[in-house]
């Protein structure tokens, strides 16, 4: 079958915020070996659909500042040349998802074009992601719980992420 994404422009991979989970950020430096700020963000959270358990608090003199973890977006930093994604094989759950949503269905105001829609209804294979995306998901929210009991800085904040993923990472397929 024609992939889907093929017959687009790659419209998630410019119009959204690319938020991920540590897990995600340990396999993109596995695969590329990249360091984090080449390619990845704090970002202010999105003012719709935001994640509350995603939200990272930091403090800076007992100031709260919010953030979520993404890849530098608009477009994504990993979108290549003919809108393909250049770390395809191990590309965050969320995008190996999408336009499914974690139930399995297509997400309702998906950005896709309508014949892209109408393939993925046919081969919904990208749906059977849900599970592993829903698994690492769930980790990365206990983590991020734990990071904002500490009241910690920002600038310690990546690194207590990747140490607290790295030791949980054998549990899922990498
Ligand atoms: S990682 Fe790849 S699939 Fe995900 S938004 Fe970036 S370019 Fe698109
Ligand atoms: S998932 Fe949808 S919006 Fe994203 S590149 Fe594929 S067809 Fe386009």
């Amino acid at each position: 079958m024609v992939n889907p994404c093929k017959l687009c422009t790659a419209h998630c991979c410019k119009d959204y915020l690319i938020t991920v989970t540590s897990f995600d950020v340990l396999r993109v430096i596995r695969n590329t070996g990249k360091k984090p700020d080449e390619f990845l963000e704090f970002s202010d959270p999105p003012m719709l659909n935001a994640d509350d358990e995603t939200i990272l608090e930091c403090y800076e003199q007992n100031e709260r500042f919010d953030f979520v973890l993404a890849f530098k977006s608009h477009q994504c930093y990993f979108l290549g040349k003919n809108n393909e994604c250049t770390i395809h094989q191990f590309a965050p759950l969320s995008c190996k998802l999408y336009p499914y949503n974690s139930s399995g269905k297509i997400t309702p105001r998906a950005l896709c074009p309508l014949i892209s829609k109408v393939l993925f209804k046919i081969d919904p294979s990208s749906a059977s992601h849900a599970r592993s995306y829903m698994a690492q998901l769930k980790e990365y929210k206990q983590i991020v719980a734990k990071w904002n009991r500490s009241h910690g800085k920002k600038s310690e904040c990546l690194n207590f992420l990747l140490q607290e993923s790295y030791s949980l990472q054998k549990s899922f397929k990498f």
